[in-house]
């Protein structure tokens, strides 16, 4: 429902507050679940609970995340499976905690890509349609998240936004849109990710719009679009004048 990404050049706790915040603005949109994932060394940590922001931040009390530069958020509104902790964003794909995907929307083909995974052997921790694609992205990944969520998304029907961070590439965050909107926020050796403007308009007014069926990586100096069909593209930049 609620999506919210950041990357920056250092370790710090910004990327959490980042997140939180953006998480807090994103709120009035309503939600049942929350979640988020940092890149911590070799792994990625993700903290998720069930309810209110406020069962997220207590769950970040007693399990604190480490300093990152790079970070994830979401609020969930189940669709598919029940509002539970298991089923809250971030979702975890493969075995190595190395990469975590979160999503807005619904994936409408999930029954028989699931089968096809579980045939491959591949575990299952949620019932959501989210875990479905966390999971492709995990077994197409080849060191390139850019290049496995091109080609996860060509395998996926429905309306999707879709946000995933890994491990071995701990400064970088990919983003795609289909029919479910993704805005990008421009700042100054930092990006950010959001779902709608508010996500990040505590720290930036300049953003840029994506089109449908187009991916984005950003880094903490660049911001690189594709459309679905591989080809370099461009998103439209805008200023954010209201207050929030
Ligand atoms: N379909 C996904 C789920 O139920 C995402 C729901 C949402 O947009 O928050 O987990």
């Amino acid at each position: 429902c609620g999506i919210v990404g950041y990357v920056g050049r250092d370790d710090s706790t910004k990327a959490l507050d980042v997140v939180l915040d953006g998480l807090a603005r994103l709120e009035y949109r309503g939600y049942d679940s929350a979640g988020i994932a940092l890149v911590a060394g070799d792994v990625v940590e993700t903290r998720k609970r069930s309810g209110k922001l406020a069962n997220l931040l207590t769950e970040l009390d007693e399990q604190p995340l480490p300093e990152g530069r790079t970070a994830i958020g979401h609020t969930r509104w189940a669709t598919h499976g029940g509002p539970t902790d298991a089923n809250a964003h971030p979702h975890r794909g493969g075995t190595d905690g190395k990469l975590a995907l979160i999503h807005n929307g619904i994936i409408e083909n999930f029954h028989s890509l699931k089968s096809e995974l579980l045939d491959a052997g591949v575990h299952f921790e949620s019932e959501t349609d989210t875990e479905v694609v966390a999971q492709m992205l995990a077994e197409l990944y080849d060191g390139d998240l850019t290049a496995a969520m091109l080609a996860v998304v060509s395998r996926l029907e429905g309306a999707f936004t879709l946000l995933a961070v890994h491990a071995d590439q701990p400064g970088v965050v990919v983003g795609a849109r289909r029919n479910s909107p993704l805005v990008v926020g421009l700042g100054d050796g930092e990006n950010f990710l959001g779902s709608d403007v508010a996500a990040f308009i505590g720290y930036t007014r300049a953003a840029m719009e994506l089109e449908q069926d187009q991916i984005v990586t950003i880094t903490p100096e660049s911001v690189t679009v594709i459309g679905f069909d591989g080809q370099p593209a461009t998103g439209k930049q805008f200023h954010v004048d209201w207050d929030a």
